[in-house]
């Protein structure tokens, strides 16, 4: 459950993102007035099975939803509640299609998982922002020019050339306007692809290298969403302090 919207008197306009068919759109009639086929009620971030009939246009009907494991856990405690929130609307940002994307689904549906069943932590947010741009083809060029495609020197450099809207690392001869960022920076973004225990990666990096990690997969989040993300309200309302690798500054 991506997003959920009151609508008319007692109905809510849902963004559902399905195993089956990908991301659609939803109405849950007389949701907030009876809880009988929504006993588990409707939230984002809810994971579960959905009964859909065909209904008006491209908008689905809601029959019944039957969750899966705790979303108590979410209402209960605040941090986990904006990490999830935030997971979710980077899904609903990014994920235009109909049609079913196994890899999609299985990132968001773990990271809501992870952030349900486990402590929240940073590591979750930076390998699904990272991980879900690279499924749908939209991660920066990080190792490569993102121009000429050839590889960069990583390791006999301090800093590499960078820029979101000519789509990430470039070399340098493509270099001219861009800013440079710090090498660490980008092989840790590369390796934050591929590792199999985010949460270790992140906790051996420093303060202001994880500072630096953040910032660079917001912009790169922020390069193909075309509105500010709301859920990023959560995170200063939390009063995590602007060097918190979890605080998400537009910096
Ligand atoms: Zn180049």
């Amino acid at each position: 459950m991506l997003r959920v919207r009151p609508v008319r008197e007692s109905d809510l306009m849902l963004v559902l993102l399905t195993r089956e068919r990908g991301r659609i759109d939803a109405v849950a009639r007389g949701a907030r007035r009876s809880r009988r086929r929504f006993p588990g009620g409707l939230a984002v971030g809810q994971r579960g099975v959905a009964t859909l009939a065909s209904g008006r246009g491209d908008v689905w009907r809601l029959d019944e939803f039957e969750c899966e494991g705790d979303h108590g856990a979410i209402g209960r405690d605040l941090e986990r509640f904006a990490y999830v929130a935030y997971v979710c609307e980077v899904a609903e940002a990014l994920i235009s299609g109909t049609e079913p994307d196994d890899r999609a689904f299985a990132l968001i549906d773990d990271a809501i998982r992870e952030l349900v069943d486990d402590r929240p932590h940073p590591a979750v947010l930076r390998s699904v922002e990272l991980r879900l741009l690279d499924t749908l083809g939209l991660a920066p060029a990080l190792t490569t020019c993102a121009v000429c495609r050839t590889a960069l020197p990583l390791s006999a450099v301090s800093e590499v050339a960078f820029d979101h809207r000519r789509g990430g690392a470039l070399c340098r001869l493509h270099a001219a306007g861009a800013r440079p960022v710090d090498t660490a920076t980008i092989e840790a973004a590369a390796q934050l692809l591929v590792v199999d225990r985010p949460r270790a990666f992140v906790d051996g990096l420093s303060r202001p290298e994880r500072r630096s990690v953040r910032d660079l997969c917001l912009a790169a989040i922020h390069h193909h969403v075309a509105r500010p993300l709301r859920s990023a309200g959560f995170f200063a309302s939390l009063a995590l302090p602007p060097d918190d690798p979890r605080s998400p500054s537009q910096s």
